[in-house]
């Protein structure tokens, strides 16, 4: 299902141009209009999911073997020395288009520089109340 309001819906589905690497049934890889890095690219879904919690468990199994084959290619074709995935999920996270993606961001000697989290501190007592907190939910 696809929905009518969703940019990324029609963009997979190819109602909207945009520069794509791959095409299947089931996803379309295009490249980050606002990239982070020279080729960085959006594996999308052609059905519309809102985020990784409401993604369909076939099209979750297929994830991560078609970022690797990109991953792969940006590495061989690009010249990159690596590549991150990025999966945002709620606004709060940073999601900021409501259709599941991933982003493939590849990576270079010399940079750019990406921002990473600065490391915090936590207690033994700390690490065992947030274990219990989500094993308690799974
Ligand atoms: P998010 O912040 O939701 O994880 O990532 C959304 C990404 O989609 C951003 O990196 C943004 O640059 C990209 N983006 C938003 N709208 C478009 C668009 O219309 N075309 C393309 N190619 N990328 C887009
Ligand atoms: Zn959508």
């Amino acid at each position: 299902m696809t929905k009518n309001d969703c940019i990324f819906c029609k963009i997979a589905n190819g109602q909207i141009p945009a520069a794509a690497l791959y095409e299947d049934d089931d996803f379309c890889v295009i490249l980050d209009a606002g990239p982070a890095s020279r080729g960085h690219a959006l594996i999308l879904p052609k059905e519309h999911f809102d985020d990784l919690c409401e993604l369909d468990e076939d099209i979750a199994k297929k994830v991560l073997p078609l970022a690797a084959r990109i991953g792969k290619a940006m590495k061989k074709g690009l010249g990159c020395a690596g590549f991150n995935l990025v999966q945002n999920n709620g606004e709060a996270a940073g999601q900021t288009v409501r259709h599941f993606h991933v982003h493939v961001i590849p990576r270079y000697e010399g940079g750019p520089q990406i921002a990473a989290w600065e490391p915090g501190t936590v207690s033994a007592e700390e690490m065992g109340n947030i274990v219990e907190a989500v094993k308690a939910q799974l």
